[in-house]
């Protein structure tokens, strides 16, 4: 395997950056996940997007343009060989001495690797649904800003993992359900209204989560952009989450409770057929 970092393709064991780097000490940085299949990128131009956003909130500096950065991640995939395959691309302010105002004159790190993921895995566990659990809401409050901090991420997700589950729901003081770890929360009330958590500072901007939105209405889905509890998830018809590297689970159960007769529901189903026709219109896959 093959990573790119400053300008350079090395192999990925002997790919370093500085001990002094201030995504190391600080976590001062962003990232991107993007997927490919059949060897194209979906949604990349969102994701372009979303890490130029998540950088300017910041104040660092973009490491190159818009298409550089697409012409290295082109370079990346294809260097690995991969064709179904998560690229990660992560920028950070760069390396100086610590200290924790933002340094003057340095330049950004850029580091990209890719490596191969099979989406097929996900088509199965579609047919038979996910787990997760309910997790304390512990982050900070600029969760739209794609930051390489995912500690609480990493807590709450390694409790799913302990659980037996696939995810964590954060849930906040008043019960509101945010998000997962690493995926955007939805539920289908009884009446057939899919309903996902405004986009706010609170969660992330999902790039799925704005694709399957899109998807829904184009179908006459009723959609609703409005927080829901954990008892409201309890009490609902389906749920299930959205990522790039989980394009659409339903979920059967949240801490141990069935949701709905405790198997996919068929809005969640219809939802995600439409999912893998956009994959396919997209990438062929
Ligand atoms: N929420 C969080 C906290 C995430 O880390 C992610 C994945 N990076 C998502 C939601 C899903 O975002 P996307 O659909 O862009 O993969």
């Amino acid at each position: 395997r093959l990573a790119y970092v400053n300008g350079r393709l090395v192999p990925l064991a002997d790919a370093t950056v500085h001990i002094e780097d201030r995504g190391f000490q600080f976590a001062d940085g962003v990232y991107e996940v993007a997927a490919s299949l059949n060897g194209r990128m979906l949604d990349w131009p969102q994701h372009v997007a979303r890490l130029g956003r998540s950088l300017r909130e910041l104040s660092i500096a973009a490491p190159m343009s818009d298409a550089a950065l697409s012409i290295v991640a082109r370079r990346v995939l294809a260097a690995n060989r991969i064709r179904d395959g998560l690229l990660y691309v992560q920028v950070t302010r760069g390396a100086a001495r610590r200290d924790h105002p933002f340094p003057a004159n340095t330049t950004p790190t850029l580091v990209m690797t890719a490596r191969p993921f099979d989406f097929r895995v996900r088509v199965a566990q579609q047919k038979t649904g996910i787990s997760v659990i309910t997790h304390p809401e512990i982050r900070w409050q600029r969760r739209d800003i794609k930051s390489i901090a995912l500690l609480p991420n990493v807590l709450a997700k390694q409790s799913a993992r302990e659980a037996k589950a696939f995810e964590a729901w954060f849930v906040d003081a008043d019960g509101t359900v945010t998000e997962g770890s690493s995926t955007n929360a939805w539920i289908v009330r009884k009446d057939g209204t899919i309903v996902t958590y405004p986009a706010s500072e609170n969660i992330l901007h999902g790039v799925m989560r704005g694709t399957l939105l899109a998807l829904a209405r184009e179908h006459q889905i009723r959609v609703e952009e409005a927080p829901f509890t954990a008892a409201d998830a309890l009490d609902a018809a389906e749920a299930f989450l959205t990522s790039t590297t989980a394009p659409c689970l339903p979920i059967v159960s949240i801490d141990g409770n069935r949701i709905g007769d405790g198997t996919p529901g068929p809005v969640t189903a219809r939802l995600a057929e439409a999912l893998w026709s956009e994959v396919e219109r997209q990438t062929g896959w």
